[in-house]
């Protein structure tokens, strides 16, 4: 195991934000990357403290570290909920809204470590948790419903967002039956806009299910039982398109929406430059011999 500190210093590159969720996501990794020396200790951050400070491997666990941040996160606030009787209409209220933030810091300073020092992220996260969890009980409205299917591509078409399966070819042209999934997942603060809406397949649906990215795709797990995982190959190639659209709307700052519309559907499973650190999820590099070798 590697024991240097996580010290990376530069500026952190953003997408354009339509989710509080996504908000969330991008102040805890500016806590992450400019505020991790001596200021965060707790769990929130540690499994990668010791990563290298660069390249794609310590981008890669980043990634792996927030998503599952966030994920901590919402937990904890559907539970403080729960035990403050915040559930319903209370959370809206201004009474529910001061204990859901008072308690969402507690628990940030007990159990993630985040420093009384840091006091705009103490103010920023429980705040961004808080409209995260109200957006997460919102279903998508009939009106962002049309506006995202209206949205059809030059050739009038309507595609899987992840696989590029014609969509009204298969629901035999009616609008109505095709699913949309949230891009941002509602389950951690995902908007039911059309902003964050797209059309996806249920094949591409069931195997993404709630999954951010990489860390929560479980890649190494499923490829270390590739061949029990039926989906395996499938949930590769979305963590693949996820991480190219994220980088595409960082670049552009644009929303992660519009970057995989830029990108449009994958045609098929493109490895990645296996002589690159990030081959960590590469189909070729997953070999237990060799992923202990990079440790
Ligand atoms: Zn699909």
């Amino acid at each position: 195991m590697l024991s240097a500190p996580f010290t990376v210093r530069t500026p952190t590159p953003r997408f354009l934000a339509t989710s509080p969720g996504e908000e969330l996501w991008l102040a805890l990794r500016d806590l992450y990357v400019h505020g991790a020396d001596g200021l965060l200790g707790g769990d929130l951050f540690t499994t990668t403290r010791w990563a290298e400070p660069s390249g794609g491997l310590a981008h890669f666990l980043a990634d792996v570290t927030l998503s599952l941040a966030v994920y901590k996160i919402m937990k904890a606030g559907r539970r403080i909920e729960v035990e403050d009787g915040l559930e319903g209409n209370a959370l809206h209220s201004e009474e529910g809204e001061e204990l859901f933030l008072l308690r969402m810091r507690a628990y940030l300073v007990e159990y993630l470590g985040i420093s009384f020092l840091d006091r705009g992220g103490l103010r920023l996260i429980p705040d961004l948790a808080l409209r995260s969890l109200k957006v997460s009980r919102n279903n998508i409205e009939k009106t962002a419903r049309s506006l995202a299917l209206a949205e059809t591509n030059a050739e009038g078409r309507l595609l899987c967002y992840c696989c590029g399966t014609d969509m009204l070819f298969r629901t035999g042209g009616t609008k109505s039956n095709i699913p949309l999934d949230h891009i941002w997942p509602r389950s951690l603060g995902g908007v039911s806009t059309e902003s964050n809406l797209l059309p996806i397949c249920d094949d591409c649906n069931g195997a993404k299910t709630d999954r951010l990215s990489w860390g929560v795709f479980g890649i190494v797990q499923d490829y270390a039982a590739a061949t029990q995982s039926q989906d395996a190959d499938l949930l590769l190639s979305l963590a693949l398109r996820r991480r190219a659209a994220t980088k595409l709307a960082e670049e552009k700052y644009v929303t992660l929406k519009q970057a995989f519309l830029m990108l449009g559907p994958a045609e098929e499973l493109t490895p990645v430059d296996p002589g690159e650190a990030r081959l960590f999820f590469n189909l070729i590099a997953h070999d237990p011999g060799y992923l202990s070798s990079l440790w």
